[in-house]
């Protein structure tokens, strides 16, 4: 489902090469639950951006659902995206003069300008926001939800278009631990409903145990790859 070969990240900085990410080799199964940890630094983001296809490797090959990733346009890709790929970021992401509602529906729009408006398009946002529990706040705009509403907007959108990868760079990182867990739930039940991959980046050892595989990097390389039983 999502294959990773000799991937690696070298950015210019200041004239000299700063390598970021070195020879990663993954294979990582349609359905799974997979966190990736590690320090600060270590490469977590630029992994998930290189495996999502949202950057360029400077090295290696990322093939997802089949399809490789290199030989793909930067329009391509983002169609690619918006059709099997959905996102979760630490900060929600939100647009914020749009409603909840029209929030969820950005997903549609970009697959298909005229399917935002459609009667099977809006009948599933208002289903995802019922989900996640906010069916009453569907016409609030970012600025009044908390954070934890935002976060789970940002759930509904992700799984708007039933992506076949869902990636999460540290998505309870501007949470409370309680809110976080919350989170974290829905993102479990949603992705057993929708038979999702969901790769999630997360620096909290906790929310890790809750995946069924646990992949360590520091300092750009991996150093732990390991399955959790105790999941
Ligand atoms: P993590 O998510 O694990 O905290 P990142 O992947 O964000 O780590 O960053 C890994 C390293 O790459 C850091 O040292 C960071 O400073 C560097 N880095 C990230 N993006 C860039 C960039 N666009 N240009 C130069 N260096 C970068
Ligand atoms: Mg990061």
């Amino acid at each position: 489902m999502i294959i990773a070969k000799g991937l690696g990240q070298t950015y210019s900085s200041g004239g000299r090469p700063l390598t970021v990410l070195q020879d990663i080799n993954l294979t990582i199964e349609p359905r799974g639950f997979v966190a990736i940890v590690g320090p600060s630094g270590s490469g977590k983001t630029t992994l998930l951006g290189l495996l999502a296809g949202l950057d360029r490797a400077s090295a290696g090959s990322v093939s997802l659902d089949g399809v490789d990733l290199a030989g793909l346009t930067e329009d391509q890709r983002a169609r690619f995206r918006a059709e099997r790929v959905g996102f979760v970021f630490q900060s929600f992401h939100l647009i914020p003069t749009l409603t909840a509602l029209e929030n969820v529906l950005v997903p549609f729009e970009l697959l298909d300008g005229s399917r935002s408006n459609g009667a099977e398009s809006q009948a599933r946002a208002m289903a995802l926001l019922t989900r996640v529990g906010l069916r009453d706040r569907v016409d609030h705009y970012p600025s009044q939800l908390s954070g934890g509403e935002q976060q789970r907007v940002a759930l509904a959108r992700a799984f708007a278009n039933r992506p076949k990868i869902l990636f999460a760079d540290e998505p309870t990182g501007n949470l409370d631990a309680d809110t976080g867990r919350t989170i974290i739930d829905l993102m479990v039940e949603l992705n057993r409903d929708v038979e999702t991959t969901l790769v999630l980046v997360t620096h909290d050892p906790e929310l890790a145990a809750r995946a069924n595989r646990i992949i360590r990097l520091s300092g750009g390389v991996v150093v732990e790859d390991r399955m959790n039983e105790s999941a």
